[in-house]
């Protein structure tokens, strides 16, 4: 199942997303049916932590819940997290070769690197990133797989890790260059307002991982002003996202609706030479296969 948070006025609606047959090249073919009335609330952690209780009944009802009015906007899956979102630095090795010692940290990574972003970063599809010009003049994008955990834990052996997700979405971890270098740590770079788009949808395991077992194999895309700049697959990620819980959840209890950032591929800006930085006005596009199409642009 795919779900998904949209705006139709100035309400907050929670629904699932269904596919339907484009009626012309610019229909994306995705339509919400909004369940808000049939789970009894408008947040999707809510939904995530009761998934026990709900799955069954979206499976049985969803069909006849209403569809979202026409011009609904795609919010991000959590709009506004109950904490931090996790992120996973230098986690594919081309990546950790094109970026150098540019981020303050050389070399491979021995074990997972992580930090997070405030709830006041994430941003949903089509919203707009704040360029922050007065703090950084090196913005730059990473496309990226995002894990959304279902039952919490702590303490998770990677035996166990897939039974703690629930599924996934796209988070474009946007940063500024200078601020991440200059600082030695990755908070000031990666935090700031509108750093975090994610969405558009949050979809559940089964639809990314038939395996099952929390190594989906996926394709990550990323355009800029419709140029590929990135393209990487999920199984070249260095720690992979059983590592990745186990590591996070030692002695900390993740939480349902918590959000792991997995890490970019190559093709970032700052790997090019010269750096392709981003600038007022260009267009983001991160894909990955059965999530979507997360569309940002940079504020002029
Ligand atoms: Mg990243």
């Amino acid at each position: 199942v795919r779900l998904a948070t949209f705006a139709a006025g100035n309400e907050r609606r929670v629904g699932v997303v269904e596919s339907v047959d484009p009626v012309s090249p610019e229909d994306p073919g995705e339509w919400v049916r909004d369940v808000t009335a049939l789970v009894g609330t408008d947040d999707l952690a809510d939904v995530i932590s009761r998934w026990k209780e709900l799955s069954g009944r979206l499976e049985a009802e969803a069909d006849a819940a209403p569809l979202a009015p026409v011009g609904f906007q795609w919010l991000a899956p959590f709009p506004r997290p109950a904490r931090n979102v996790f992120c996973i630095g230098k986690n594919y090795r081309e990546h950790v070769q094109e970026v150098g010692d540019q981020t303050g940290q050389p070399g491979l990574p021995s074990r997972p690197i992580v930090f997070t972003k405030p709830p006041s970063a994430v941003i949903g599809p089509d919203a707009p990133i704040d360029p922050h010009a007065g703090v950084t003049s090196a913005l730059d994008y990473e496309a990226e797989l995002a894990v959304i955990i279902g039952p919490g834990g702590s303490d998770i052996a990677e035996k166990d890790a897939a039974r703690h997700i629930w599924g996934y979405t796209i988070v474009n971890d946007v940063t500024a260059r200078d601020r991440q270098r200059d600082h030695g740590q990755w908070f000031l770079g990666k935090g700031l307002d509108t750093f975090c788009p994610m969405g558009p949808w949050a979809a559940s395991a089964e639809e990314v991982d038939p395996a099952g077992q929390g190594r989906p194999d996926v394709t990550v895309r990323c355009w800029v002003n419709g140029e590929l700049r990135q393209q990487g697959r999920t199984r070249d990620l260095i720690f992979d996202i059983p590592q990745l819980i186990t590591t996070l959840s030692a002695g900390l209890t993740l939480e349902p609706g918590d959000v792991i950032s997995t890490g970019t591929p190559s093709g970032v800006g700052i790997g090019f030479n010269p750096p392709r930085l981003l600038r007022p006005g260009d267009v983001v596009e991160v894909a990955i296969d059965g999530l979507g199409r997360l569309r940002n642009q940079v504020r002029s």
